[in-house]
């Protein structure tokens, strides 16, 4: 796997620089070593950014730039005042003297010896919150809203991938009341005192939202007057019964977990039922398609991802079949964003965090969607395979984009995945699911369609085409030799090819091919509509928008194979000398031509323009999965 090797040498070479360079040694002994996710997730943002003219030197000195940046920026002490320190020598004189604008945004941070001042103050649990609606029907002395003062425990802050960048997150912005302007809204959850409640919301909107970089799961918040917010958003509905929101009244209070058990106001670990069970876990082999009855998303045991982040401590920790690649947090999870190796498939377990894994998609399961109060929320599922092993990773909601983006066969590196907690199903089995969502900042990036892996010399790794066997993905060169139009009749497999020249009589009788190669298509998944107006894979009625004219470039399995519909596709036939490839796909770069257009030409002008590849030299991605023929990429 070129990619994956390009990224070990660039993890390689850049912590060589980090450790030994005298302008990083000294940064380097303090602070996190620079891992393999956040070079691979960066190395593919730069190469989609840039398809051209990025070389291996281009990619080390912006790494290097970046990684400087992120040392600069200490997100915990951005409004901490260093009163006592002004004088102090040791101290860089912009951290001394610097200047911030008057703000409410602001946390306070306590310290253990304000233990026993939080006992005091804090007593509200969610079963003494009392909701705005239910205050209308109090008597009229009860209507003078309560003061709330919550000490709650932080068991996840929302995250956003990456490419969004601040607070652009479309699914969390909400239309205010008053202004029809959108607010970004970042939600925090957090669990009180008590174990059996469910997590309730922290929103915050806007500029306060800029607050969740100095909260992380694990810390403590003393809410002191929240406004209980009144109408809940559907997405705020969903995801909790408490919401709070931080009015001019609110004061914020943030604790470390360390500092919280050090002061006794950490909430106490039910350890008792932390039981541990050994089971092996299933291994399936059918990579062909994931069915709906093997797939890991078939049953509604699963949970949504964010349901996890507060039942780990009501599940039992399975005792791993080998050691584990970190140690877990007090709550029982193993948070993988500091791991600096690159985390392969089989390292996973249960109740992990920041999961990046670069691997080939090599099955893929229609959307099932997941029921729950009357609500659906959609579900994808992706096997994906690497030199380890293999796994069926699940796409919640918006996150489903990455699963439509990608085509059985090639490569993707995902990363900000986490993996559940046990589940029980009916038949007394225990399994785990591996989770991706939005609301977790999981994305993904095709290494497939990178053109800058083909273009690029430093980072092109070719495989000559003779020696391409077996499943995989290679790049190679050839020069493409032939054409057929093959079908899914028995009968007449091929129905014409560069070698058999056409009949005139079919010319005459206004045969057009682009009725075998041509398809309706849902423009976001790419898959062919049946019925003209249905996609099987996303489950929903297409709308005339949305459809779009492509090229068929496999079988589609949602086609009935009859013999008289007339369903085929390209087959390129590749050889650089040595060896001959068969292969499909790229038929619009490769004719120059989009389906819509081939729709409209004559069949002389059809045959030509495929006649008119033959001889073209090509660089490609090849990629094939228990097929014999190849897709290129
Ligand atoms: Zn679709
Ligand atoms: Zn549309």
């Amino acid at each position: 796997m070129s990619f994956n090797q390009t990224i070990d040498h660039i993890h390689k070479v850049l912590t060589q620089i980090f450790r030994e360079h005298p302008e990083y040694a000294d940064k380097y002994k303090a602070s996190p070593p620079v891992t393999w996710s956040w070079v691979a997730i960066e190395t593919a943002q730069l190469m989609g950014t840039y398809p051209t003219g990025l070389t291996l030197a281009i990619v080390l000195s912006e790494l290097e730039a970046m990684d400087r940046k992120i040392r600069v920026i200490c997100p915990r002490q951005v409004n901490t005042l260093l009163l006592k320190q002004h004088s102090s020598n040791t101290l860089r004189r912009s951290d001394r003297v610097l200047c911030c604008p008057p703000t409410h945004e602001c946390l306070w941070k306590l310290e253990p010896r304000d233990g026993p001042w939080i006992k005091e103050v804090f007593q509200d649990t969610f079963a003494t919150v009392i909701q705005p609606q239910s205050m209308v029907l109090l008597s009229s002395a009860a209507t003078k809203a309560k003061r709330h003062q919550l000490w709650v425990k932080v068991v996840h802050v929302e995250q956003l991938p990456a490419d969004t960048g601040y607070g652009s997150n479309s699914g969390s912005r909400l239309a205010s009341k008053n202004l029809q302007e959108k607010r970004t809204r970042k939600d925090i959850f957090v669990v009180d005192k008590s174990s059996d409640t469910e997590p309730a919301l922290v929103s915050l909107y806007d500029q306060q939202a800029y607050l969740t970089r100095m909260i992380e799961r694990g810390d403590y918040l003393g809410i002191f007057n929240p406004v209980v917010a009144y109408k809940h958003t559907e997405s705020q509905a969903t995801q909790a019964d408490i919401v709070f929101e931080c009015g001019p009244e609110t004061v914020l209070f943030v604790m470390s977990n360390s500092d919280a058990v050090e002061a006794g106001v950490a909430k106490v670990q039910p350890l008792s039922d932390q039981a541990i069970i050994t089971e092996e876990l299933q291994e399936d082999c059918h990579d062909d398609v994931i069915t709906s009855r093997e797939s890991a998303t078939s049953s509604q045991e699963q949970k949504p991802p964010v349901y996890d982040f507060w039942q780990q401590q009501k599940s039992t920790i399975v005792a791993p079949k080998k050691r584990p690649i970190m140690r877990r947090d007090d709550e029982g999870l193993m948070d993988c964003l500091a791991y600096v190796p690159r985390l392969m498939i089989s390292d996973l377990e249960q109740n992990m965090l920041n999961i990046t894994i670069s691997g080939q998609v090599v099955a893929k399961a229609n959307n099932n969607p997941f029921l729950s109060e009357g609500r659906s929320m959609d579900r994808f599922a992706m096997r994906i395979k690497d030199e380890s092993g293999k796994m069926d990773v699940t796409l919640w909601e918006q996150s489903c984009i990455h699963a439509k983006n990608i085509s059985i066969g090639q490569r993707i590196i995902l990363t900000g995945l986490s993996t559940s907690v046990q589940h029980k199903s009916l038949k007394g089995k225990t399994t785990w699911y591996i989770n991706g969502s939005a609301v977790c900042g999981t994305t993904a990036y095709n290494l497939s369609t990178l053109e800058c892996l083909l273009v690029s010399s430093d980072f092109l790794h070719l495989t000559p085409l003779h020696t391409i066997q077996g499943d995989g993905q290679w790049e190679t060169e050839a020069t493409i030799v032939g054409w057929k139009i093959r079908t899914t009749n028995t009968r007449q497999p091929t129905l014409y090819s560069n070698e058999c020249p056409v009949n005139d009589d079919y010319v005459n009788e206004g045969f057009d091919l682009s009725e075998y190669l041509v398809a309706q298509k849902h423009r976001e998944c790419s898959e062919i509509l049946k019925g003209d107006d249905y996609c099987n894979y996303c489950g929903i009625k297409v709308r005339e928008c949305d459809r779009v004219l492509g090229f068929r470039s496999r079988k589609c399995l949602s086609e009935s194979e009859t013999t008289t519909a007339k369903i085929g596709w390209i087959e390129w036939r590749l050889d650089n000398g040595r060896g001959i490839l068969y292969a499909r796909g790229c038929e619009n770069t490769l004719l120059g031509c989009e389906a819509e257009q081939f729709q409209t030409i004559p069949m002389k002008s059809q045959t030509r323009l495929l006649d008119s590849v033959i001889s073209k030299q090509i660089i490609c991605s090849i990629s094939s999965v228990v097929t014999t023929v190849a897709n290129i990429n």
